[in-house]
C-alpha cells in the first residue's frame, strides 16, 4: 500500500505545463508587466512564464508555512517583507501549486496592501481544488485527489525526507529492502531518481542519522 501518493514531475513536464499556462494567460487577453514569484516553489514557473510572456520584470516574495511551536498551529509568514510602489502595474503572482493556498493568500494580501498594484492576478501550475481556500485566476491542472507533486527543484530535499520517514519505522535494512520499501511507500522506484537516491542517503549519513555497516543501513539516532 502506498503511504503517500507522489507524482514524480520531470523538467520536461514543467516546461510543457508552463508553456501551456502562458498560452492560457495570453488567450485571456491580459498581460502582466511584473511577475512576482512566491519563493521558493514559484521560482522556476515564474521564470519560464517571463520567457513565454515576454516579461522582463521578475521579483519575489518568500512566504513560508511553519508550525508555531507554542500553539502547534499552522501559520504562514512572510519572510523579508519589503515595500515597493507598484501603482500602475499589473502583477502576476506565481507559485507552483495551491494546496491549502495559505502562503499565496498571505503573499497576495501583503502585496495588495503594501505595494498597491493596479491589479494582481494569480497563476499556478496545479490547483488542489478540494482543499484549496483560493482558486487561482490561471491554473493548468486541477487536482481532485490530493497528491504530493515531487517537483524537480525539491528532489533532493523530498527524497531525503521520504527516506527519513522510512527510518522512523525501520532501524536496520539492506539497500535492496530499502528500495523495495521506498517503492511500496511512495510508488516511485529508486531507479527513477538517478543520482538523487545516493545523494539523499549520503545526506542522512552526513547529518549523523544513518550509517552503513555490513551492507546495511542502520539508523543512528531517534529521528
Ligand atoms: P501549505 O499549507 O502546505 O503551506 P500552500 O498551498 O500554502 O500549502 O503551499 C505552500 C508551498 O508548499 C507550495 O507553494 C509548494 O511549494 C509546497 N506544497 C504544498 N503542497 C504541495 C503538494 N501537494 N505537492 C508539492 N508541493 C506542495
Amino acid at each position: 500500500m502506498v503511504k503517500v501518493k507522489v507524482k514524480l514531475v520531470s523538467w520536461e513536464e514543467i516546461v510543457d505545463w508552463s508553456m501551456r499556462l502562458a498560452e492560457n494567460i495570453r488567450a485571456s487577453g491580459w498581460r502582466p508587466d511584473v511577475v512576482v514569484a512566491v519563493a521558493r516553489g514559484g521560482y522556476v514557473p515564474a521564470r519560464l512564464l517571463c520567457d513565454f510572456l515576454e516579461v522582463t520584470d521578475l521579483l519575489s516574495v518568500q512566504s513560508q508555512h511553519w508550525v508555531e511551536a507554542a500553539k502547534m498551529a499552522d501559520k504562514a509568514i512572510l519572510r523579508y517583507p519589503y515595500k515597493l510602489d507598484m501603482s500602475g502595474h499589473k502583477v502576476l503572482l506565481v507559485d507552483d501549486i495551491v494546496d491549502t493556498g495559505e502562503s499565496l493568500m498571505l503573499a497576495r494580501e501583503y502585496i495588495m496592501r503594501e505595494w498597491r498594484p493596479q491589479e494582481l492576478r494569480i497563476a499556478t501550475l496545479q490547483w488542489i481544488s478540494p482543499v484549496a481556500k483560493i482558486k487561482p485566476d490561471y491554473f493548468l491542472i486541477e487536482v481532485k485527489d490530493w497528491v504530493w507533486f515531487q517537483y524537480p527543484w525539491t528532489r533532493l530535499e523530498d527524497v531525503t525526507q521520504f527516506l527519513s520517514r522510512i527510518f522512523k519505522e525501520v532501524r536496520e535494512v539492506t539497500e535492496e529492502d530499502l528500495k523495495r520499501l521506498f517503492e511500496e511507500w511512495y510508488g516511485i522506484h529508486p531507479h527513477e531518481l538517478g543520482a538523487y537516491w545516493e545523494m539523499a542517503l549520503r545526506r542522512l549519513e552526513s547529518k549523523g542519522l544513518l550509517r552503513k555497516a555490513d551492507g546495511k543501513y542502520v539508523r543512528i539516532k531517534e529521528q
